[in-house]
């Protein structure tokens, strides 16, 4: 028995479709969300998102952002979404270096701050858009075959 999950961000409707589970990455760890789970209010951190639907698994990538999780309906607010596949790896390599370099500069806290998130997103994308080649299944629960 799926439920309803929307992803949005400030830009566009990234997805909304019926699915069996998502892994999240929340504020407090990787969360695993099934049908009928309690009501909840949480922030998410960059990290992986997987969507499960018919023992598929999708992996996107994320830069943060909020989940609320409704009995039959979640709705995750992110500050970025990509699928894996519409990742351009050589944009996000380039981000990493760019962010790299900035943290060698070490010209402000307040820089540092910013390229240290930026290192973060990049290094997201990059992991993310590698699973695109895998082909994986999920596995019983979700984890990985
Ligand atoms: P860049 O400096 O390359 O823009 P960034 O981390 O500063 O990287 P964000 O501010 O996180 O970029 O995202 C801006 C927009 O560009 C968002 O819509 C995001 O989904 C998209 N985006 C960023 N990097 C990539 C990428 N490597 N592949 C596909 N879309 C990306």
């Amino acid at each position: 028995m799926p439920f309803r999950l929307e992803i949005v961000t400030a830009e566009r409707i990234v997805l909304s479709d019926e699915v069996d589970q998502i892994n999240v990455p929340g504020a407090a760890g990787r969360m695993g969300i099934l049908p009928r789970h309690e009501p909840l209010l949480t922030s998410l951190i960059p990290g992986e998102l997987d969507i499960i639907k018919n023992g598929e698994r999708t992996p996107f990538a994320i830069s943060g952002g909020f989940m609320e999780v409704l009995p039959e309906h979640v709705t995750i607010l992110a500050d970025t979404a990509e699928r894996a596949d519409e990742i351009d790896e050589a944009r996000a390599e380039a981000a990493r270096r760019r962010a790299e370099e900035l943290m060698r500069e070490r010209r402000s806290d307040q820089e540092m701050l910013l390229a240290e998130a930026q290192l973060r997103r990049a290094m997201v994308r990059l992991s993310v858009a590698r699973l695109k080649r895998g082909g994986r299944r999920a596995g019983p629960g979700g984890g990985l075959e």
